[in-house]
Parts: C-alpha cells; sequence; structure tokens
C-alpha cells in the first residue's frame, strides 16, 4: 500500500491511500480524487516521499491515556502482508489492515526488524513504538507504513 503526500491546486495538503502508485495515477486519470477540504479536482503529488505522520505531539496532547504508561509518544504502524488486495480507501484499507494483521503493541519494532533480517517468519503485524524507532525502521529499509490513530478510526468503523 502506498501512502501520499497529495495537494490540491488550494494548496491544501493530504494523504492519499492507494493499493499502489499505479492505482494512484489511474484514480487521478479518471478523476477520481479530489481534495477532502473544498473539492478541488486538480490534484498532484508532492515530491516529498511518503514519510510517517510526526504529528505525534499533538496526538499525545489529544490521548494521553495511549502514551502515559509508556512515557513517550507512540506512532501506530502497520505492515500488511504483500500483495494483500487493499482498497484505495482510507477505511476500506484500515479495514484490511486490523483484519489481517496481528497487534503485538509494543513489540512492534523488535518484530519488524526480526521479520526484516529473516529471524522469523514474515506476517502482517501492527503495533506502536515511538516516532523516533520508527524513522530508524525505515532508515534501516524496514516496510512499514503508518496507521492513523486507532481510537479514532474505531468509532468512525461502527
Ligand atoms: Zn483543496
Amino acid at each position: 500500500m502506498k501512502v501520499l503526500n497529495l495537494q490540491c491546486g488550494h494548496e491544501h495538503t493530504f494523504e492519499g491511500w492507494f493499493a499502489s502508485e499505479d492505482e494512484y495515477t489511474s484514480q487521478l486519470a479518471r478523476g477520481l480524487l479530489s481534495c477532502p477540504l473544498c473539492g478541488d479536482t486538480r490534484i498532484r503529488k508532492l515530491l516529498s516521499a511518503p514519510r510517517l505522520n510526526l504529528r505525534a505531539g499533538r496526538e499525545v496532547e489529544a490521548m494521553p491515556d495511549r502514551t502515559s504508561a509508556a512515557g513517550g509518544g507512540r506512532v501506530e504502524l502497520g505492515m500488511p502482508a504483500a500483495g494483500s488486495a487493499l482498497q484505495a480507501s482510507l477505511l476500506q484499507a484500515m479495514r484490511a489492515v486490523l483484519a489481517n494483521t496481528e497487534d503485538v503493541g509494543e513489540r512492534f519494532a523488535d518484530q519488524a526488524r526480526a521479520m526484516h533480517h529473516g529471524d522469523i517468519e514474515q506476517r502482517a503485524i501492527r503495533g506502536r513504538t515511538s516516532p523516533e524507532v520508527a524513522l530508524e525502521l525505515i532508515e534501516e529499509g524496514v516496510d512499514v507504513l503508518p496507521l492513523p490513530a486507532l481510537p479514532a478510526l474505531k468509532e468512525t468503523l461502527q
């Protein structure tokens, strides 16, 4: 799955979730992409590579209960199985991630690294780690992706 940073003609920036880069190109060509803020369909991809959403500071303020135990900011990460038929919409994608991943919680970084190095069998997992560790994982070439804050999402799904 690809998380792309997109921008509309009015310079609103937002994230788009796609099964692949081709899916983004295809949806763009068919005029299916529009800005969630203003509906503008003049969407372009920002040049910056898909990056972790590091607004963890704000998230910590909003949801202190999720982080008090660990004593630091935590970001939700997922590692979907390769080839998952994930659809473009965020909620569909998130449902798939939730349905097809094992929640390993705070062990995410260790498990993701172990899989990356072939120490344990590959499987789809999700969990939490600090923004710093998440960046380390990405720099190490571990194929992780950020997930939206799950408590808010669960409400949406119900
Ligand atoms: Zn816009």
